[in-house]
């Protein structure tokens, strides 16, 4: 009888443990992220995903980081960048199909805009410097002299050849606005191709989510308080599956004579653009859109940046102007919420 108890509790425990551990450990398995955390594209870049291949994904993900690295940085003389820049004036080269491909894709951005986003900024962002060494106060001189190679319309790209060239010594792409967030989309693709459905890519921040957060609900993209240091947010956007990417004049600048000179660049004045605005945070489906609208929409400023975002399908924007107001467009006022006080929300 003792015997029979004994057993029956011991069955009852096997029973009622297994239960335990199958109503709360699948949860547990699923809501534990594997995470990969390295240094790329001049930034820190930190994915997580979830799901049961997801190690094997990140890993996938973060040597196609690497080899984009490899293929647009202006530091590797091997880069088809610097082959770009180093044959401008003389002739035509050939480039991969993805270089080629991000080229059309800087000059689409630059036709957008008006040219506000201009891909053959490289001579400026040279001159000045910025965040680097060499940082300084052009003279007029030279900038007038710079902001002649600054033009996106010369910039030849051949499809059926599989070329591509600068036609003016001096001239040079940096695709520092734009390539961060071409290889936004490089990791989504590479992550939904192994099967992972929730991922969160935060690329020195440049976001992108896949999915909603495990458990359901959206992905919560904290948006930085430029008045305040980093980590400190002024609202929330809810989103799920959409890529975020914000430019500001407080992400790499040097100030002289209570004068802030940042490395968003004006191409049709030679200068930082105008500091009306703080930063533009835009939305969408493309991460590689939303890097090159976010600096673009930067230079428009507020007006003409809010026509534009609004004119486009697809993409929403907030605007963070010096008078501490966060304008956002229409799509805007059902995922975000503004959590600092000074400032105020207007949707337009
Ligand atoms: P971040 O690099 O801080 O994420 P952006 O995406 O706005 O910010 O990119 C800024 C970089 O883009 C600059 O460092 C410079 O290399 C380049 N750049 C600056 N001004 C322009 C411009 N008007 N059009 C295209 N690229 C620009
Ligand atoms: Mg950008």
């Amino acid at each position: 009888m003792k015997k029979n108890l004994s057993a029956a509790l011991l069955l009852l425990f096997v029973i009622f443990g297994s239960v335990v551990f199958l109503l709360f450990m699948p949860e547990r398995f699923s809501s534990k992220p594997s995470s990969e955390e390295f240094y790329a594209l001049g930034t820190f870049i930190r994915f997580q995903a979830w799901g049961e291949n997801a190690p094997e994904a990140l890993e996938a993900a973060r040597i196609s980081v690497q080899a984009l690295e490899n293929r647009f940085s202006l530091f590797s003389p091997s880069s088809e960048v610097e082959i770009l820049n180093s044959a401008a004036g003389l002739e035509e080269r050939l480039f991969s199909e993805e270089s080629l491909f991000l080229f059309s894709k800087a000059l689409e951005y630059a036709k957008r805009t008006k040219g506000a986003f201009d891909p053959t900024i490289g001579p400026l962002t040279q001159l000045w410097g910025i965040g680097t060494a060499k940082e300084r106060i052009p003279s007029p001189e030279e900038i007038e002299k710079t902001l002649n190679l600054v033009d996106y319309q010369s910039f030849q790209i051949f499809p059926e050849r599989g070329t591509a060239a600068l036609p003016r010594k001096g001239q040079a792409v940096d695709l520092g606005a734009i390539a961060k967030g071409y290889a936004g989309d490089v990791v989504r693709e590479v992550l939904g191709k192994h099967g992972i459905s929730q991922a969160l890519i935060d690329m020195g921040g440049n976001i992108v989510t896949l999915g909603n957060k495990p458990g359901g609900s959206p992905w919560r993209i904290g948006i930085q308080n430029p008045l305040e240091p980093r980590g400190k947010y002024l609202g929330i956007l809810s989103l799920a599956n959409a890529s975020v990417v914000t430019s500001g004049n407080y992400e790499r600048y040097f100030e002289k004579d209570g004068k802030r000179y940042h490395h968003i660049f004006d191409p049709f004045t030679g200068y930082p653009a105008s500091q009306e605005l703080l930063g533009v945070t835009v939305i969408s489906p493309s991460s590689l859109e939303a890097d090159a609208l976010s600096t673009g929409l930067y230079v428009l400023g507020l007006s003409r940046g809010m026509q534009l975002a609004t004119d486009l399908k697809g993409v929403e924007a907030l605007f963070i102007t010096s008078d501490r107001r966060v304008v956002g467009t229409p799509g805007t006022a059902s995922i975000f919420t503004l959590t600092e006080e000074s400032f105020s929300l207007e949707i337009r």
